[in-house]
């Protein structure tokens, strides 16, 4: 018995719970990812015990040595992954790392650009409830309606038109490539900062399969626990000069103490990302993304733009007769974990729009290749074709289960 069984039943009944349903189920959820047993180490280490305000060298408490290695390592790590000049490795998550950015480079009510949310942008992006929608002017560009690819021109007219002080490019739910030079080129234009958030698609560039956005943005934010496969945390990217200003803001502008376990883990994630296997991880997330996207497509399903070609897709499910709610909820009972989500000119509502968002990254990390996909499309289609059909579901459900066996989660015995 662990000592967390003994002295906590409750919370060890629902953390054993959930690592059963992250075993025998395949997570889809584009935004998620299985970290490695070492990063997962990492995370759960005595270092959650140290406070370390402020950066290595310069902290506001004693002891600090031994995280200040570890803060060096992550931030070393992360420079030489991405090829930025600096980076700030303290913010909690991604969220965070845009707040960052805002309070760097804005002021309230001043004008940024960003990806529309139904359009697949994130929700501080300017979403209306979130913070950066709120205390900024958020003006929004979108997809083409007849492609879905992000519309440059209307970037390029709404740029000129508001004058922006900072354009954002990344999106939480666009399956194809952005073409971060074309951004760079109209921000130049109208004299913005470029932030990239490219907390999707970070394992990808990572791996030099997405184009690197350090190499023409101001900033670069992300998320360290998506195609990364890291802890669940933020990082920013940025040159030596704005760094220091994003420093300020991130301590003692924005955060307080930094979670040092964390950074421990994505210093860990840096370096495997660094590792040979890291690419070939990359590529298989592609490709198993563009074999699911196939078959869902020989199924009915139209997606958004056609197809992928990263980590993610979003299926049209109306076009099945289906709404993006009943298709969640149906896979869920078969143990296949998806979210709903907007389709970019979406005539549904968010709490039940008419697509679910699918990705790749944890499926690929549990080694699964195309032929698995093959399968993985052909269950997704059997719920989906009788959503409402309990046998159907349980069969699914329990195929699944057999199935994922052979599959290992790390981490989880
Ligand atoms: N940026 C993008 C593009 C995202 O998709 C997300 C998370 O889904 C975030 C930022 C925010 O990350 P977090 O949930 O860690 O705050």
């Amino acid at each position: 018995q662990s000592v967390l069984q003994s002295q906590d039943p409750a919370i060890w009944a629902a953390i054993s719970h959930e690592a059963t349903r992250q075993k025998e189920g395949l997570e889809l959820i584009a935004s998620e990812n299985y970290t490695s047993a070492a990063v997962m180490q990492a995370a759960g280490t005595i270092l959650t015990n140290k406070y370390a305000e402020g950066y290595p060298g310069r902290r506001y408490y004693g002891g600090c040595e031994f995280v200040d290695d570890v803060e060096t390592l992550a931030r070393d790590r992360a420079c030489k992954l991405f090829g930025a000049e600096h980076a700030n490795v303290q913010p909690h998550a991604g969220s965070q790392a845009n707040m960052a950015v805002f309070m760097t480079l804005l002021k309230p009510g001043d004008t940024f650009l960003a990806m529309d949310l139904s359009h697949g942008g994130h929700l501080t992006h300017g979403m209306g409830l979130n913070f950066s929608g709120k205390l900024y002017n958020a003006v929004h560009y979108g997809v083409r309606e007849s492609d879905h690819r992000i519309d440059f021109d209307q970037v390029a007219k709404l740029a000129r038109e508001h004058q922006p002080k900072l354009i954002i490019a990344g999106a939480s739910a666009y399956p194809r490539e952005i073409d971060h030079p074309k951004f760079a080129e109209i921000a130049k234009e109208v004299g913005a900062k470029l932030m990239v958030d490219m907390a999707h698609y970070a394992g990808l560039v990572a791996a030099g399969l997405h184009n690197n956005p350090v190499e023409v943005a101001d900033i670069v934010t992300s998320t360290s626990h998506k195609t990364l496969r890291g802890p669940r945390s933020g990082f920013v990217l940025t040159n030596a000069e704005l760094g220091k200003a994003i420093d300020k803001t991130v301590f003692p502008g924005l955060q307080g103490g930094p979670l040092m376990h964390m950074i421990a883990g994505k210093a860990i994630c840096f370096e495997e990302a660094m590792q040979p296997s890291f690419k070939q991880y990359g590529q298989q997330i592609i490709n198993n993304a563009k074999v699911l996207a196939e078959t869902l497509v020989a199924g009915g399903i139209e997606l958004a733009s056609g197809g992928t070609d990263n980590h993610l897709m979003l299926a049209d499910v109306t076009t099945i007769g289906l709404t993006g709610k009943i298709a969640e909820e149906a896979l869920d009972k078969a143990s296949i974990t998806v979210n709903k989500n907007m389709i970019p000119y979406d005539k549904r509502k968010p709490l039940d729009p008419s697509g679910i968002r699918i990705g790749t990254a944890a499926l690929t990390t549990r080694g699964m290749k195309e032929d698995e996909m093959r399968k993985v499309g052909a269950w997704i289609l059997q719920v989906l074709d009788a959503a409402d059909d309990e046998k159907n579901i349980n069969q699914v459900r329990t195929e699944i289960q057999e199935f994922t066996a052979d599959f290992p989660v790390p981490g989880i015995a």
